[in-house]
């Protein structure tokens, strides 16, 4: 009988390890699955755009040299023929990006000095990356890239899991200290330190979870929240209001389910739009789950 109670306790304890280090190996694969992908670059948006946009579309530009590389001048043919394309192709960029700004203000679309693009709203050039990124919201040091449109979510689940591990760590911890501690506490200052880092890292990890949280839900980037009031399609847009923001449900899914592509670019909602937002909510809106 006590062979048994022991052999089953036993199994608990390591079943209980492996759990752990399961999330442990999960927290280090998570983090080199975030820093590796991409946040989503508008000049990589621009390429697959133009790719698709050449399909179906040919200029005449283009079949005038080709012509001409039938009378022999296949270099000047291929250059000249890539330059119209580059060219064509910026300039259907251009008129693309336009369609995503509100037609009919004096809003003008921003474009990059470095990367000498134009930008869709919500992109910003990151100076550590040296390139435009879409849904730009901060440039990670401890992960070497940006947090963008493509890496977010990737982002979001891997505070989760470190916050997860850190608070198991100092549940362990403190069970081991529990056990250990007798007569001179001093013996084990080290391990009191030890776990008062603990302690404030678990802190930070968990504000930093509930803070990019919210900003899903409410469908924001850090760098909206901290330059409110120096982003051009921000100003004059109340404090209580979140332009992009289409109800939790919604907004949820996009940030879980949306990949980095042209079609998950974000337009900004006109006056009429922003209007619709600030209506107070009546007992309709409320049975008809209007923030959702
Ligand atoms: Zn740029
Ligand atoms: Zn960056």
């Amino acid at each position: 009988m006590r062979l048994q109670y022991f052999m089953s306790s036993r199994f608990t304890y390591l079943r209980y390890i492996a759990l752990y280090l399961l999330l442990f190996v999960a927290a280090l694969v998570q983090y080199f699955i975030t820093a590796g992908s991409s946040p989503g670059y508008v000049l990589d948006a621009m390429e697959t755009y133009n790719e698709a946009n050449t399909l179906f579309t040919r200029s005449p530009t283009a079949s005038k040299h080709t012509a001409s590389s039938k009378n022999g001048s296949l270099m000047g043919t291929v250059d000249n023929s890539h330059s119209g394309r580059n060219s064509l192709g910026r300039s259907s960029w251009s008129k693309m990006v336009l369609e995503f700004y509100p037609p009919g203000t004096s809003m003008r679309v921003l474009t990059c000095s470095y990367c000498n693009i134009e930008q869709p709203p919500r992109a910003k050039h990151c100076h550590d990356c040296d390139k435009c990124v879409l849904q730009f919201d901060h440039h990670c040091v401890w992960l070497g890239t940006c947090i963008g449109q493509g890496n977010h979510c990737r982002f979001w689940w891997y505070i989760f899991e470190e916050t997860a591990l850190c608070l198991w760590t100092g549940i362990l911890y403190i069970t081991y200290l529990k056990t250990s501690i007798s007569g001179a506490w001093w013996k084990d200052l080290i391990m009191i330190l030890l776990l008062i880092s603990l302690v404030i890292l678990f802190i930070f990890l968990l504000l930093l979870l509930l803070f990019h949280s919210y900003l899903v839900l409410t469908n924001q980037t850090t760098y909206e929240l901290v330059r409110r009031r120096r982003i051009q399609y921000l100003r004059g847009i109340p404090e209580g209001l979140f332009p992009f923001s289409k109800g939790v449900c919604r907004n949820l899914y996009r940030f879980c389910c949306a990949r980095s592509s042209i079609n998950n670019m974000e337009r900004l909602p006109t006056a009429l739009e922003l209007e619709e937002k600030l209506r107070p909510y009546t007992c309709l809106d409320v049975l008809t789950c209007r923030c959702c």
